[in-house]
């Protein structure tokens, strides 16, 4: 309308490493009328999510469950339903997560033998290994780690923790947040003994914020009945008595249901493994033009290498938070913040869930234009090009061959009939 202030065309991109791109599918099915949570073919739909869930978190032992809440209600879920107040854990901070799943745990009458890690780095697997040799009494009831470290874009390797616990023959409960990291990379709690795994929605499984999604190994389902932390709410006893028929203890959001029905379907279509391997290769597209770009990731080491986020250091004399704002108000795509320690000096490109090659030359062009504008001496071309060969040099091979229209194609009947109509008609 006249005088109106024209929104943007096209749509508000975001390179935010959660909320990520809802894909359509998932959009669809969740725009349904409200559902009666206690219809008697609920289960229908409740009993094949929670299995699959399972697929998600690589348990078949494992038993997952779905709370109307959050990712921080699932750190507060896998503490307060296995251990006890005064009990003690093990955990390391490196970022604004693991601080935050640190400092819940205080929060909530736990003690926290806290490792602090210059941020960068991730979990200090072999500084736990000797910890946990030390506790010769068994003090250490849970060993917390964060996989995917979102603020830094620092992955931890699970696998080596899982092995260093059992290697000292520790008996304490292995705890994982996954909120940035199941469903985009390979996760396998049964092989790396995780005790709990915690996720939420809004991140890998592609859907919005408002579901914490949490699986518990059987040792850690029997910690639950000797785990004295006050729970209510958040309580998987409840879940437990309620979803073997299929139902909840309390209202669940229906449509987000129906919506994670249709993102496991397509989870599943790719291939977990699939999956993956796209984020691999989309996150190294985005780490081949943060070099050419002449900058440096916040990830201190290539093994410390995300493949659902990068943090990008922005140069010492231009604020990082100015990129963000610049690339949202300027270009209409949504960076990640840097957070506290870190805040101003990166900013954050998520390329986790509904992404592919093109969206991600979406992602790396805004964010050129925006760094040129605030101020950071970038060749323009530079990080996009060399993504443009990464995504090209490693894109999918097996496409139909291509013929010139008209060229060689031979004549079908048909045609040849039209060709001498036509002729015929001048
Ligand atoms: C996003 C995130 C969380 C917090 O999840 P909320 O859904 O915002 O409560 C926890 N841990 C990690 C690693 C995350 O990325």
């Amino acid at each position: 309308m006249p005088g109106q202030k024209l929104a943007f065309p096209g749509r508000n991109y975001l390179f935010a490493p959660g909320p990520t791109h809802i894909p359509n599918e998932v959009m669809n099915a969740m725009v349904v009328p409200q559902e009666d949570h206690r219809a008697p073919d609920l289960p229908e739909l409740v009993l094949p999510l929670l299995k699959d869930l399972n697929k998600v978190f690589g348990t078949k032992k494992g038993q997952s469950f779905i709370f109307p809440a959050t990712g921080t209600a699932g750190w507060e879920i896998a503490l307060a339903n296995t251990l006890s107040p005064g009990d003690k854990i093990l955990t390391s901070r490196f970022g604004q997560f693991s601080h935050l799943w640190y400092d819940l745990a205080k929060r909530i009458g736990i003690e926290v033998e806290l490792v602090d890690v210059t941020w960068g780095q991730g979990v200090p697997v072999a500084e736990f290994k000797k910890i946990l040799r030390a506790d010769k009494e068994h003090k250490i009831k849970a060993v917390v780690a964060c996989h995917n470290e979102t603020a830094t874009g620092v992955m931890s390797d699970m696998g080596a923790l899982g092995k260093a616990i059992k290697d000292v023959k520790h008996p304490a409960l292995y705890m994982v947040d996954g909120v940035s990291s199941i469903a985009s990379v390979n996760f396998q709690m049964d092989e790396w003994g995780v005790d709990v795994a915690v996720s939420g929605s809004q991140k890998g499984f592609m859907l919005p914020a408002g579901m914490a999604l949490i699986c518990f190994s059987q040792k850690a389902l029997a910690a639950r009945k000797t785990a004295e932390c006050p729970r209510c709410f958040l309580d998987i006893q409840d879940h437990i008595n309620t979803n073997k028929d299929g139902f909840f203890p309390y209202t669940p959001s229906v449509p987000m249901l129906r919506g994670l029905r249709a993102a496991l379907d397509l989870l599943f279509d790719e291939g977990l493994e699939n999956v993956y391997a796209r984020h691999h290769r989309l996150a190294e597209g985005v780490r081949r033009a943060v070099k050419a770009w002449g900058l440096k990731p916040c990830a201190a080491a290539p093994k410390w290498y995300s493949d659902t986020v990068t943090a990008i250091l922005a140069p010492p004399s231009v604020n990082a938070a100015e990129v963000i704002h610049i690339a949202y108000h300027r270009y209409n795509i949504s960076l990640g913040a840097g957070l506290s320690q870190v805040a101003g000096k990166v900013f954050r490109i998520g390329h986790l869930g509904d992404n592919s090659d093109v969206r991600m030359m979406a992602a790396l062009g805004g964010v050129e234009m925006a760094m040129r504008d605030a101020g950071i001496r970038i060749k323009p071309g530079s990080g996009v090009g060399a993504a443009v060969e990464y995504y090209r040099s490693t894109a999918k091979k097996d496409i139909p061959a291509f013929k010139a229209p008209g060229a060689a194609a031979p004549k079908t009947r048909a045609k040849r009939k039209t060709a001498t109509r036509k002729k015929t008609a001048k």
